[in-house]
């Protein structure tokens, strides 16, 4: 996906970080630090996010390996900041 970062790749699935990502990160650090300027709830309110977006990548995991379980390639997972997104080769004619 234009304008994401490679950061990984895991069992031959490039994982990759979209631009405005970063942006979200950013963005939540001020208002984590605007709330009460503590580097230490900053940092545990980053670490959430990360945490939760942790999540989604797992998830986004599971549709990948599906996937690969029905014959189908994942080109890639991108993490955005409204989710995750595995770009799979093709959809299954049969959606069963
Ligand atoms: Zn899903």
């Amino acid at each position: 996906m234009k304008w994401s970062w490679k950061v990984a790749r895991v069992a031959g699935i490039d994982v990759q970080i979209h631009t405005t990502f970063f942006l979200l990160i950013i963005w939540l650090g001020i208002s984590y630090w605007l709330v009460d300027r503590s580097l230490a709830s900053t940092a545990n309110g980053i670490l959430y996010i990360l945490a939760l977006f942790l999540c989604v990548l797992l998830h986004e995991f599971g549709h990948a390996l599906v996937a690969r379980r029905y014959g189908i390639q994942t080109k890639g997972i991108t993490l955005l900041p409204i989710g995750g997104v595995a770009q799979l080769e093709r959809m299954p004619e049969d959606p069963k």
